[in-house]
């Protein structure tokens, strides 16, 4: 970040340089570029000191994850945090119009497995495997399957084997989570080269015949736990097993045959009824004009949701509090959503996107926070140079929370990304996310994992970026669509 702040400097004493031909793809931002109305950028200096006061956000993740729990799409508790977060929306004087969105209803049963037969195996013993169920596995027979493991290092090398290697055996994608590159602030970069297998894996191998799949866990923690998530419906059953088991699994087969005895009676019920909840309070000026500021309301059944993505929810939530609390009405639309199953299908985004597609001229911005609840950095998303020019005042006034970047990666989280298409500039907190994948989708996701000043910094960092996008006298450009 220094050399930034150096190329800043440089290039302002350099008679204003443009930042984009310094560090192309990288600032886009110049610190004269452009003036807000005194008043609006006092109102957003309001609303970030109240925000880093407030402990609103903390007492909504408190009660979504441990008074709540786990919102899995279909469950109990997903219905009970709609009500809950409408309730409270609505209770702070928005209009609250509950979305219906078709989730999918998927509930994990007994899952379990050990290895019945490897080379050098004491007699009358077995070796237990440490796994959880992926989103949408298929159940085995309830006395379990018994199937030889054929270990892999990608989609190339299981169809190399090809189906007389892979028919009737139980295929491992063993593939690591770069934890290298996480730790250098590079997560979601390791989690997406990784996570593709737990996506596309299980489908791919029940293409060639395979009678289980299981993945290596997608995560960097050490604790032999394994991380659940999202599988394309594969009709075979499918399980991510911890990372160390992963590894036991690969140097036993290195040395001969293995067979694993598989548990897994998780159940795929008829979809249900379920709701992105929608908050909206009215602008002023263009009531037409929206910003969505939102983070997703289900999660994971393993842990409760708290980093993922509960704490995403409450700052989005927190946004129209502080309003409230401060007295502050923008000129456009705010719009709080708490979207529905953004971890198991993303039915929630989709129907959005398809009911209001005609609508989406006039979304001004759409903001989601789900890459936890670590330090804010700033922002990354998609969206034009001019916009990122218009916002370089709302970076000044988050420089003293350290949330000054404003990065164009050209990309954002799940539910907003679709909208990069229709043109509507998309930005997502960039957060220290070094440890995010430590606990991703595991039983470790819990309270403990937020630390209550980091999240009040994202709250304010959310507050901030959307007021000021709500408020300010030209709304940013759209972005130019894409070919
Ligand atoms: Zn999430």
């Amino acid at each position: 970040m220094k050399l930034r702040q150096i190329a800043v400097w440089l290039s302002m004493a350099l008679l204003a340089l443009p930042l984009e031909m310094a560090f192309p793809g990288e600032a886009q931002t110049s610190p004269s570029a452009t003036v807000l109305p005194t008043e609006l950028v006092g109102n957003l200096e309001k609303l970030r000191d109240a925000a880093l006061t407030s402990d609103y956000a903390w007492r909504q993740v408190s009660h979504l994850t441990e008074n709540i729990g786990p919102r899995l799409s279909g469950s109990p508790q997903a219905q009970a945090a709609v009500e809950y977060v409408g309730g409270e929306l609505g209770r702070l004087g928005l209009e609250v119009k509950p979305e219906k969105v078709l989730v999918p209803h998927w509930v994990r049963g007994e899952e379990r497995a050990e290895l019945v037969s490897y080379p050098g195996q004491v007699g009358g013993t077995t070796q237990k495997i440490v796994l959880t169920a992926l989103g949408n596995s298929a159940g085995t027979p309830e006395s379990g399957l018994t199937a030889e493991v054929v270990v892999v290092d990608g989609l190339d090398a299981m169809r190399a084997l090809g189906r007389e290697r892979i028919a009737g055996r139980a295929v491992l994608f063993n593939v690591k989570f770069d934890s290298r590159m996480a730790a250098a602030g590079r997560a979601s970069a390791a989690y997406g080269d990784a996570v593709v297998y737990r996506r596309t894996g299980p489908k791919e191998a029940a293409k060639l015949g395979a009678v289980a799949c299981l993945v290596r866990s997608v995560g960097n923690a050490d604790y032999r736990l394994p991380h659940t998530g999202y599988s394309a419906p594969a009709g075979i059953p499918a399980a991510a097993v911890a990372s160390e088991d992963a590894d036991l699994l690969a140097d036993l087969t290195r040395q001969g045959r293995v067979v694993i005895h598989l548990v897994l009676t998780p159940e795929t019920l008829p979809q249900q009824t379920s709701y992105n909840v929608i908050a909206d309070l009215p602008g002023s000026e263009h009531p037409e004009q929206i910003v969505i500021v939102s983070g997703h309301l289900d999660s994971w059944d393993l842990g409760t949701g708290a980093i993922d993505d509960a704490a995403g929810v409450a700052v989005a939530m927190e946004t129209a509090a502080l309003c409230k609390q401060l007295g502050l009405r923008p000129r456009r639309t705010l719009r709080v959503i708490a979207w529905m199953d953004e971890e198991n299908g993303e039915s929630g985004n989709q129907t959005y996107f398809a009911e209001h597609k005609d609508a989406l001229a006039d979304h001004v911005a759409a903001i989601e926070s789900d890459s936890g609840a670590g330090h804010p950095l700033g922002f990354t998303g998609s969206f034009s140079e001019q916009a990122a020019s218009a916002l370089a005042p709302v970076s000044k006034v988050l420089a003293p929370t350290g949330a000054s970047l404003m990065v164009n990666t050209g990309d954002a989280e799940a539910d907003v990304d679709p909208m990069i298409e229709a043109g509507v500039p998309v930005f997502g907190l960039m957060q220290d996310a070094r440890t995010y994948f430590n606990y991703h989708h595991t039983a470790a996701d819990t309270l403990d994992k937020i630390d209550p000043r980091d999240l009040a910094e994202n709250a304010a960092a959310i507050v901030v970026l959307a007021y000021a996008l709500a408020d300010m006298p030209q709304p940013i450009p759209h972005s130019p669509l894409p070919k």
